[in-house]
């Protein structure tokens, strides 16, 4: 999902990555805007993912440093389901250990691998069963 930023959201990040970290107070006052207005832009970033916020103690008082939000972050992971590949004809074939090229059993000269990527390419996937393999 491409998330839409102000231009409040995006100079607050373009400071924050150019620096690498940034107080909370330092940064309302770079963008011209009060502590209020400061602090629900913070909570906006740090909502959509962007932002990683740290407690911390300056001079006394409590601020928070904010820097991006690292790179092993939930947003930056990529998702990959299996059921993109439960039916395909190699998970329970059994020749699969002996299949590879210039063998006997080979992707490139399959048939049912050629079955399987012509029903993904025709959207007929409902034909598929993750049980038929190889008759023996
Ligand atoms: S022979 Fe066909 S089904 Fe079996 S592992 Fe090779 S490509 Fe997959």
């Amino acid at each position: 999902m491409v998330k839409q930023l102000d231009s409040y959201e995006e100079k607050a990040l373009s400071l924050i990555k150019a620096r690498g970290s940034v107080l909370q107070s330092e940064l309302w006052k770079e963008l011209g805007l009060d502590s209020r207005e400061g602090s629900r832009l913070v909570q906006r970033l740090v909502r959509k993912g962007l932002l990683d916020r740290e407690e911390v103690v300056m001079n006394g008082r409590r601020t928070y440093k904010l820097s991006m939000r690292a790179k092993n972050s939930r947003e930056q992971q990529v998702l990959v389901s299996l059921d993109s590949i439960m039916d395909l004809p190699c998970i329970v074939c059994p020749y699969l250990d002996q299949c590879e090229p210039g063998n006997a059993y080979e992707p490139a000269t399959c048939p049912l691998m050629d079955n399987w990527v012509e029903i993904l390419v025709s959207g007929q996937r409902e034909k598929l069963s993750p049980r038929v393999g190889h008759r023996s």
